[in-house]
């Protein structure tokens, strides 16, 4: 099944110099890299991008720790991967949840670990389809991807101020 899936690379990832090697890793997979981008998460984005955790003790904290605010790096890396069974491949690639139960092998299990009270696990991977679809409209525009994945609309906006190269 072809599929589309979110990876995000987080602060730890970057502050540690990972992105490279987690590239690497997942260029096992032979998926497609569809979208990329460097992206300083808002406030809003992180909590939108972990609602599902949001009645969690931890929930602060992991919203700090995307936002980059526990590594002084306020930067990640996101991406949409796209081939067969994608989100399974990079599920599995990026290893359990917990870093000390991931496979040692696996990115989490390899680059992981556990840290105040949250899991510091250098990946973000979709877990299902409904969640990638969700996920990569929360972190991307249409004109970003290269392929067309969901049904879009065309928009006007006249009023609308943007930066352009002065
Ligand atoms: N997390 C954590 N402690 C937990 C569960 C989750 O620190 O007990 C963090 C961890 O960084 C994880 C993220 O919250 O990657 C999202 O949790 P989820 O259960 O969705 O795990 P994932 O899909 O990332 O494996
Ligand atoms: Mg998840």
């Amino acid at each position: 099944m072809l599929q589309q899936t979110l990876v995000v690379v987080k602060p730890d990832g970057l502050v540690r110099s990972l992105t490279g090697n987690i590239l690497t890793r997942l260029s096992e997979t032979k998926l497609e890299i569809i979208a990329a981008k460097m992206a300083r998460p808002s406030r809003a984005l992180a909590v939108k991008h972990y609602q599902h955790l949001k009645e969690k003790p931890f929930f602060e904290e992991l919203i700090q720790y995307l936002m980059g605010e526990l590594h002084d790096r306020r930067k990640v890396m996101a991406m949409v991967y796209w081939g067969e069974d994608a989100i399974a491949r990079v599920r599995q690639l990026a290893g359990a949840t917990n870093p000390e139960q991931a496979e040692p092998t696996s990115i989490r299990g390899s680059y992981g670990r556990v840290r105040g009270g949250i899991f510091e696990n250098v990946i973000h991977a979709s877990e299902s389809e409904p969640e990638a679809e969700r996920e990569i409209k929360l972190w991307f525009q249409p004109d970003e991807i290269i392929m067309d994945l969901y049904p879009t609309t065309a928009v006007t906006r006249a009023s609308v101020t943007q930066r352009v190269w002065a």
